[in-house]
């Protein structure tokens, strides 16, 4: 469990929306963290003192992934390496596409983007199914890096997403039932 204090930000500044995007979903939205400097900031602090130690790149997923992501590398001294929805990406992007439920869905991530043996973080802000995290996993290994664990603010842990991510430490910040 995060502290106090990081517990009662989280449970102040994300909201929940019922049946959204579909019905049976509970949505949680993070923009009210996003807008309030001083919540956001003491987030961003506590969610890298539980991450390991020495990562050159983070990888966020689009698009909620670049917006923790990029501010979880900065105060981590890390790159960050974008992972994009299908057809965003100039050049000749590798590809993954993953089941959900309902249809497919695919992720890229540009040629080059890593270097062999680059230490890797997977970042995103929700951990459901895994889904997405699994392909952000493979699409990382198959450029080569070193994927050192995946990290999320929250975990929806009923759903048993860390099971897709076999072989891969998992931490979240938050995990709910
Ligand atoms: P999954 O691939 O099932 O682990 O889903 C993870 C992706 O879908 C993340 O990018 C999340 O932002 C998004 N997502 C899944 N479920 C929710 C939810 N209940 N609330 C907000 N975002 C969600």
């Amino acid at each position: 469990h995060p502290p106090e204090e990081i517990q009662g930000l989280l449970s102040t500044h994300i909201a929940e929306y019922p049946d959204f995007p579909q019905p049976g979903v509970l949505f949680r939205d993070i923009t009210p963290l996003l807008r309030d400097a001083r919540a956001l900031r003491r987030v961003i602090e506590h969610w890298a003192s539980i991450i390991p130690e020495e990562i050159d790149v983070i990888v966020g997923t689009e698009a909620r992934g670049f917006v923790l992501g990029a501010p979880l590398a900065y105060e981590i001294g890390a790159g960050f390496v974008p992972v994009r929805k299908a057809g965003k990406l100039p050049g000749t992007p590798r590809s993954r596409t993953y089941d959900l439920e309902y249809g497919t869905a695919t992720v890229e991530i540009a040629e080059g983007a890593l270097e062999t043996g680059v230490r890797t973080l997977v970042v995103d802000d929700l951990l459901a199914t895994g889904g997405t995290a699994a392909a952000t996993v493979a699409l990382a290994r198959e450029l080569g890096a070193e994927v050192l664990g995946a990290s999320f603010l929250i975990e929806l842990s009923a759903l048993e997403g860390r099971t897709r991510l076999e072989g891969v430490p998992v931490s979240t910040v938050w995990s709910l039932e």
